[in-house]
């Protein structure tokens, strides 16, 4: 069974000086972890923060391929070797001292790459932009991000951009602007993968009429599920299906369960979120980092939905939109908690053990777990 994980938020980690070649005890993904969770196949999204101005948006997109690149080409390298080589963020990390086993990972750009890496014994790392505030308003840079690799674009974050309105913006332009609709139809003749996650719901309406390919929402649940803004409502869930795209399920327990959204609340933990700001600004500083690590065992003393109520979500969208139009879009290391049993990408295999335990045909969990997102690839 080959895996993939749509979405996770690896190359921020990389700023934060993560060396990917260890197995880091804080880390919710690395290239050890990957190996011993089966884990096939992810994408790492160069992730974008909404309030940075395009110049400086892009200059920091780069930055993030750049250590991305970097970090996969030094993944099987020893401790001794990546100091040697390491000019990046990373080389300067003290994490060469845990445990670096050689993991053979590369870059790859097509389903017959991942598959011939899987069959080689290597792991494949896809490339994924969240935010196209870098794009500006320069058609000609998304044939330049699909040339360096990008395989997806996620339209907006967590703010209304010059391309749509978000799901927790202020409505700009009452769904794509005209400048969006122009940048979709371009990717369509790129074959670069619209991504709709973090998108209103009108935007997504936009898309799914204009779009001439597949769209994914590579990291998101179901609203019947749990009211949360960033989960789909079931017409859209059919509408993306019907298409012929597919629907990633994350392991976020904002997610997951309104109960959890309420006991998050009341723990007042969502207040401590200045301290991991003050972490990412300032990544070789001990005292920051075990701050930030200290507010994250909180969260995880919380209870949390496990693994369970991924697959019920799981099974709502395959009930409501058929299975073709389901995957697995984790969000790992852009997600300040977790799943209760899925604390990071080793222990995914938990999620295709109970849908078995459930019954689930081998071809179906095949489906979901890989191969309806490679189909797009
Ligand atoms: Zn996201």
């Amino acid at each position: 069974m080959l895996v993939l994980d749509a979405h996770c938020d690896a190359p921020s980690q990389m700023l934060r000086l993560r060396d990917f070649g260890a197995d880091n005890p804080r880390g919710q993904v690395d290239f050890p972890k990957m190996k011993r969770g089966g884990v096939d196949a992810s994408f790492f999204a160069l992730y974008i923060p909404a309030e940075l101005p395009v110049d400086q948006a892009r200059e920091h997109m780069w930055r993030l391929l750049a250590e991305l690149e970097r970090q996969v080409a030094a993944a099987g390298l020893s401790a001794g070797d990546v100091r040697a080589a390491g000019s990046g963020a990373a080389g300067s990390a003290a994490d060469v001292r845990v445990a670096r086993p050689a993991v053979d990972v590369r870059l790859a750009g097509s389903a017959s790459d991942v598959r011939a890496n899987k069959a080689a014994g290597r792991l494949s790392i896809l490339v994924g932009l969240e935010n196209g505030s870098p794009i500006g308003d320069d058609l000609s840079m998304i044939s330049l991000l699909y040339e360096r690799g990008v395989r997806y674009v996620t339209l907006t974050h967590s703010a209304d951009n010059q391309l749509c309105d978000s799901c927790t913006g202020q409505g700009k332009w009452g769904g794509l602007s005209p400048l969006g609709r122009e940048v979709v139809l371009e990717m369509n003749r790129v074959g670069m993968l619209v991504d709709v996650a973090h998108s209103s719901w009108k935007t997504i309406e936009d898309v799914l009429d204009l779009s001439t390919a597949p769209i994914v929402y590579t990291h998101g649940c179901c609203h019947a599920l749990s009211a949360h803004r960033r989960n789909l409502p079931d017409s859209l869930l059919r509408g993306i299906a019907a298409g012929g795209g597919v629907v990633g399920m994350s392991v976020y327990p904002p997610f997951l369960s309104e109960e959890f959204c309420s006991v998050l609340a009341a723990s007042r933990l969502e207040e401590k979120m200045w301290v991991e700001a003050e972490f990412i600004a300032d990544p070789g500083n001990a005292a920051k980092a075990s701050a930030w690590f200290k507010v994250q065992d909180e969260l995880a003393m919380l209870p949390r939905p496990g693994v369970a109520k991924v697959v019920d979500h799981i099974e709502h969208t395959a009930a409501v939109c058929g299975i073709g139009g389901v995957g697995i879009g984790t969000d790992y290391d852009g997600i300040e908690v977790t799943a209760d049993g899925l604390e990071d990408i080793s222990k995914v295999g938990a999620i295709f053990a109970e849908m078995r335990r459930r019954g689930w045909p081998e071809a179906d969990i095949s489906a979901v777990a890989g191969e309806n997102f490679l189909r797009l690839l």
